[in-house]
């Protein structure tokens, strides 16, 4: 049998007194930065045999179980894994909440090669790990892992979603949930959600940018696009009529809305003095390169979709695989971000503050409504 996987923050009580005196400095750390952002839990864990060493943080199950995905990724030192799942986990809690699911927020990095060709020991003590969580912790694919890796963590737990064969391909769900959000931002503009006529500058035209693209094309707005892999801009010149730039173009294209749907830090000192846009949508995560950018976009008058608001399309697609909802129960919930963002945009105008932050606010009140429903329902 293998050797399990042991659970070193959570199983705490295995550390002796003077081991744990000795080691007083680290844990008073840890805890720090547990506290800084309220998260609930966080447990270690590391396979002898495979080598594996991961990390799940749990950051808050008041709506839900936590989920989010597995990242696999060569970091640096164990330091740099522990603040990159604690903030990535905790981004999770404010997405579900703004998406109005009942998910909480969690996620887990291995520490190693992510190009490893030995993945079942790997994912198969991740499996064990997340198992220990009992349900806490639901997990999915992130950089580094697949649809094939879930199936070997499904072999030691049914907490994992996003297997093969099942709720599938998350972008199309995605790119009509950035779709509406954009409409939803041409209405709080210009007062009309209609887009005909508009110009759209997309960086990007993977998964999420070519079913965007497809939208955008059917109710008639023009397209200027950019990627770095030059078949797929022939694709959406091809299909949909599309104008190709250079990837450096797209910040000065001539257009009334920027989509970025590849990179994250899009958004940063440099593009944000070259984008002549009126609006910025589009499915790319961390889209700000910094907080302050957001507080930029909004000093230039330009309207911000807040990305984790805007592309939540690819989380309502592993809760229906959860939940066991038909495909177009996803599509109508996908549909309901043109509400959620119209919201977003009502708050950061009444309150005065950029809509990033009114995203957070919302997510913020969806949470506090649900621990005050706790406190009324003992042992909830
Ligand atoms: P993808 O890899 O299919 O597409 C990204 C595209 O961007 C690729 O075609 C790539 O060649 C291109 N690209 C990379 N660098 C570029 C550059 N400098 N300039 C122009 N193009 C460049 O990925 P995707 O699934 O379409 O996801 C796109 C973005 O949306 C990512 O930031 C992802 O994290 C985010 N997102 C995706 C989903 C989803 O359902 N797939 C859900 C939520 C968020």
């Amino acid at each position: 049998m293998k050797a399990r996987a042991k659970s070193s923050v959570s199983s705490s009580r295995a550390v002796s007194s003077a081991k744990r005196a000795a080691a007083a400095p680290i844990e008073e750390g840890l805890f720090a930065l547990l506290g800084e952002h309220g998260h609930e839990q966080v447990s270690f864990a590391s396979d002898a045999d495979s080598g594996y060493r991961g990390i799940i943080a749990v950051h808050n199950t008041l709506l839900g179980p936590s989920l989010g995905g597995t990242r696999y990724w060569h970091y640096a030192n164990a330091g740099e894994a522990i603040r990159d799942v604690l903030r990535l986990s905790r981004a999770m809690t404010y997405k579900a909440a703004v998406a109005g699911l009942d998910l909480g927020g969690g996620k887990s990095v291995i520490i190693g090669d992510p190009d490893t060709a030995q993945r079942e020991p790997i994912f198969r003590a991740h499996g064990r790990h997340v198992e220990y969580l009992g349900g806490r912790y639901i997990t999915a694919e992130d950089v580094g892992t697949s649809p094939a890796d879930m199936e070997m963590v499904r072999r030691e737990t049914r907490h994992v979603a996003g297997l093969p064969g099942k709720s599938g391909d998350p972008s199309p769900v995605t790119a009509l949930g950035v779709y509406r959000g954009m409409k939803a931002c041409a209405r709080h503009r210009w007062g009309s959600d209609d887009l005909a006529g508009k110009a759209v500058a997309v960086q990007g035209v993977g998964h999420v940018g070519y079913h965007l693209c497809q939208h955008l094309h059917q109710e008639g707005a023009t397209l200027i696009v950019t990627d770095v892999v030059d078949e797929k801009v022939q694709r959406v010149v091809r299909d949909f009529g599309a104008t190709a730039v250079a990837p450096d173009e797209i910040y000065t294209a001539r257009a009334d809305i920027f989509a970025p749907c590849a990179l994250g830090a899009c958004i940063n000192d440099t593009t944000i003095r070259q984008l002549k846009v009126e609006i910025v949508a589009g499915g790319a995560n961390n889209q700000l390169a910094e907080e302050r950018h957001g507080d930029q976009l909004e000093e230039r008058g330009v309207t911000y979709a807040p990305d984790y608001v805007i592309n939540g399309g690819g989380l309502i697609n592993v809760n229906a695989e959860l939940a066991g909802w038909s495909p177009e129960r996803a599509h109508r919930k996908a549909e309901e971000i043109y509400d959620t963002i119209l919201r977003v945009l009502a708050i950061a105008r009444e309150e005065h503050i950029p809509s990033y932050r009114a995203a957070d606010r919302l997510a913020e009140r969806r949470l506090a409504d649900a621990a005050a429903r706790k406190r009324k329902v003992p042992g909830t």
